[in-house]
């Protein structure tokens, strides 16, 4: 059995990595030769923590396991990342276990590449401004890989906790672009692409502020009651999302479906774009969305590359088992 810690899996997969391995599995899943498993999560009673697990099966490059983990919200205080998440990777031959992989990095640079592949697809090629609403632990993965995907020539930025935002702005003045924290409507007015990813329960963008031709990625809604952005906004744009069955429960459209603003049929999964079977953006003036609730494979296709070259740099831990 193979062992690869956290600080392995920073040394030997970056975001260039990670954007293949979900642009892969994304157009796998759409083809329908892997598919997730239903997700699993609790509140334990004990820490306000929510644990569970995240797994599937992806029949076309054979990784079959899990993501166990959550959310311990007293963890900073003990300085420690508050999500905290492991892979277990098994063979799908004869089902013994085959890894165990190091998930809190792997979860920020699996779930930064998916609104990248999103943007990547679907944000107008002439995107100059990106928004992003949050400054938490993910929002600096996003911002990274995002502004490899458009050439960027401004970042403006809200979060609830304004003393977060230095963090963002030090990211943003490492790869050379100014930063501006503004209001949330300053922000969908300048903002051509935006990323949501907050823990918020309420919708923090409407759908008046939003310039025509914004493609929006929603990350932080993957729970039921988690809520980014107004359901007449979802209602308003063009749906992609990683996958349908949580997109409709767990994330952002959860709440369009409710108020009737949505059907499922309205919601396309972003491999298809990616496969070529469905043409993505259509104008100049169309507002896509996508939803990125954040699915098992794409943790099990990023911990399956790591391990490969992990193994391959003789950076992986074998022991019996
Ligand atoms: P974090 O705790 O480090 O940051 C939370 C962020 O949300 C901060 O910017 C905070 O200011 C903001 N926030 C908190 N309460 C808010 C409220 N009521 N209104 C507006 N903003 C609020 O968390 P993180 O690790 O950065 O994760 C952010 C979100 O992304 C979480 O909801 C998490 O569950 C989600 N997430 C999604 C995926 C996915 O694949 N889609 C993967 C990882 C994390």
């Amino acid at each position: 059995m193979i062992i690869v810690s956290e600080e392995v899996c920073q040394q030997v997969f970056g975001r260039a990595d990670a954007f293949t391995a979900v642009e892969s599995v994304f157009a796998a899943m759409a083809k329908g030769d892997a598919y997730n498993f239903p997700v699993i999560r609790e509140a334990i009673g004990y820490q306000d923590a929510l644990y569970g697990f995240k797994s599937g099966f992806d029949r076309a490059g054979l990784t079959l396991g899990l993501k166990s983990g959550g959310y311990w919200p007293n963890n900073l205080a003990k300085g420690l990342t508050n999500h905290q998440s492991t892979v277990f990777l098994f063979d799908p031959d004869n089902g013994k276990l085959q890894a165990l992989v190091g998930g809190n990095y792997l979860t920020a640079v699996r779930t930064a590449a998916a609104s990248s592949v999103s943007i990547a697809h679907l944000a107008r090629h002439d995107s100059k401004v990106l928004g992003m609403v949050g400054a938490g632990h993910q929002a600096s993965f996003q911002l990274r890989a995002a502004a490899e995907q458009r050439p960027f020539e401004k970042v403006v930025a809200w979060n609830l906790h304004a003393e977060q935002l230095p963090k963002l702005a030090s990211v943003a003045e490492e790869i050379g672009l100014p930063f501006e924290a503004v209001e949330r409507e300053q922000l969908c007015a300048q903002a051509d692409v935006i990323i949501t990813i907050t823990s918020a329960h309420e919708a923090l963008l409407m759908k008046d502020w939003i310039k025509p031709g914004t493609h929006i990625a929603c990350m932080g809604t993957d729970t039921k009651g988690k809520q980014e952005v107004d359901p007449e906004l979802v209602g308003a744009a063009t749906l992609f999302t990683d996958e349908l069955a949580q997109s409709i429960t767990i994330g952002e459209v959860q709440h369009a479906i409710a108020a009737e603003l949505v059907r499922e049929g309205d919601i396309t999964p972003i491999g298809d774009v990616i496969n070529g079977t469905h043409p993505g953006r259509s104008s100049d003036d169309e507002i896509t969305l996508f939803d990125g609730t954040g699915v098992g494979l794409q943790d099990l296709a990023a911990a399956s590359a790591v391990v490969r070259v992990a193994v391959e740099q003789g950076k992986a831990l074998e022991i019996d088992f």
